[in-house]
């Protein structure tokens, strides 16, 4: 963002001698004011010595930047010179008189408890008869010897159409900062002290341009190396920035999904918990009837049935956050044993007989006898219950086809004709937490695809979907083999009658 004339002025302070080259009072009044009001704000006495502009009009501009000049001069910060109260003090100009009335200036400003004093002169004075220019320069030459390190700063004001161009070339070589514009400017023409135009061998002055050259070359040099630096910076506070965001990202995402499991979570262990209260209260006031003809068999044993499978469903839902704590830990082992699959399948199907008759879901099993392998049963049989289950939830009361073959590996396959899976939700629903169904319609935390996946993997397998929304979805789990011969047998569940 480019730096305003202000507050490029307002950097400057004790020690600095700077000249204005301005061409209309506007771009003057732009540098004396904001140079004032810092002067001001670090309580350094100021003074001003006019010549060209009037009292009254400085006192106008100030005021139209909304500044009251009175109140500063009140308060004695603020003086306004004529140029026979500074420069002309003896009736002509003389420099080194000159330099003593700066600094006894300098002296009385601190001695009244200043900080500094601040000066800008008017030099259009210097054109008037009382005295030539021709000691101008000197004067101006000879103050630069005086200003660093002391308490006093100052602008010297010259309008350029007042001025002889050799008298602006020579200003621009005794000031080591111009104010051009609205630009303040390190002064690449400034002569250092001593090397007043003139008055120095041609020698003396090349070898000083070749130094000024050189000091020119290693600065620019320097800059450079800055730049390249602040831009390598600017790129690793970028990739920084990059990568905090990227983090921040992760970090709600993962805020996100937290909050809503628990709310999915706490939904989920609600459900069956109000349910089997109910089916404890409809116990207890039956019970409390302790009377054997008013405790029917058949509704209490009823209302048992529905308790137990309350009870199944939220045994289910804490083992497989316990499950999802062992996976996230590297605590879950498998303990591998000969295992038939077919076998499994027929055993996991006949235990789920009331829920697939509850689902209205017929249960088609095609498996080849004898596919064995080295596999955890337990595990086995928790894949084969979250397809069967996500089957019979999703699958709309529709058949379902399980098929047990061998080909190199054991494939398992579970099929359903309910509403089947978009191609974008394909791969994420075996990641964590992930579902693509709204939880107002069929309940669930998206654990179990999770947790399958894990338990065919942990087996060397591979468990792929394929699916066509509304027309069903086929879940394929293959695992490597023991040995097999294969008889092939067919099934259908429950037995068609
Ligand atoms: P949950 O069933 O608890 O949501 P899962 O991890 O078992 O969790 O399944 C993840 C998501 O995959 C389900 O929410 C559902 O959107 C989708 N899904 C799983 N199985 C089927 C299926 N057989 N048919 C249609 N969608 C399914």
């Amino acid at each position: 963002m480019p730096r305003t004339l202000a507050s490029q002025i307002k950097k400057m302070g004790p020690g600095d001698h700077l000249c204005l080259i301005y061409d209309t009072p506007g771009e003057q009044m732009a540098a004396i004011i904001p140079f004032f009001q810092q002067g001001i704000e670090r309580n350094e006495f100021c003074v001003y010595i006019s010549d060209d502009l009037t009292q009254d009009e400085i006192h106008r501009a100030f005021e139209t930047a909304g500044i009251d000049l009175q109140a500063w001069i009140d308060r004695g910060a603020f003086l306004f010179a004529t140029k026979r109260e500074a420069y002309l003090k003896s009736g002509t100009f003389d420099p080194h008189a000159m330099l003593e009335f700066l600094k006894s200036a300098t002296e009385k400003a601190a001695d009244d408890g200043f900080s500094a004093i601040r000066i800008t002169g008017e030099m259009t004075w210097a054109l008037g008869d009382e005295c030539g220019c021709d000691r101008l320069i000197e004067y101006e030459s000879l103050v630069n010897d005086y200003f660093p390190g002391s308490k006093a700063l100052a602008i010297c004001q010259y309008s350029r159409s007042r001025f002889r161009p050799e008298i602006i070339r020579d200003v621009l070589r005794t000031h080591p900062i111009a104010i051009i514009g609205d630009q303040v400017c390190p002064n690449l023409f400034y002569d250092s002290p001593g090397m007043v135009p003139t008055e120095k061998s041609t020698n003396d002055r090349v070898d000083w341009m070749i130094a000024q050259l050189k000091k020119f070359r290693t600065n620019e040099q320097e800059l450079q190396s800055l730049l390249e630096s602040k831009e390598e910076l600017v790129e690793q506070l970028q990739s920084q920035n990059a990568a905090l965001q990227e983090a921040e990202k992760a970090m709600q995402e993962t805020i996100r999904i937290r909050e809503e499991f628990l709310s999915i979570a706490s939904h989920e262990l609600k459900t069956p918990l109000t349910s089997l209260k109910l089916q404890v209260q409809m116990l207890t006031r039956r019970m409390e009837h302790n009377d054997s003809d008013l405790v029917e068999r058949a509704p209490v044993s009823r209302l048992i049935q529905t308790a137990n499978r309350q009870l199944d469903r939220l045994t289910g839902l804490v083992d497989d956050m316990l499950d999802i704590s062992r996976i996230e830990n590297g605590k879950f082992h498998l303990v591998k044993e000969d295992v038939d699959l077919g076998q499994l399948v027929r055993d996991v199907v006949d235990r789920h007989a009331e829920q697939l008759a509850a689902a209205g879901c017929k249960v088609r099993i095609l498996t080849e006898s004898e596919i064995i392998g080295r596999w955890d049963p337990f595990r086995l049989e928790q894949v084969l219950i979250n397809l069967l289950t996500n089957a019979m939830k999703y699958g709309a009361g529709r058949p379902i086809e399980i098929s047990v073959t061998a080909d190199g590996l054991a494939q398992l396959v579970v099929k359903d004709n309910g509403l089947g899976i978009a191609e974008h939700d394909r791969d994420r629903i075996f990641q964590r937490f992930e579902r693509a169904i709204s939880a107002n319609n069929i309940s669930g935390l998206g654990l179990g695809l999770y947790i399958t996946k894990q338990i065919v993997d942990n087996h060397g397998g591979a468990i792929q979907v394929q699916s066509e929304l509304g027309r069903g979805s086929e879940f394929r789990v293959e695992l490597p083999l023991k040995d097999a011969e294969t008889i092939f047998s067919e099934r259908i569940y429950p037995a068609v009658s």
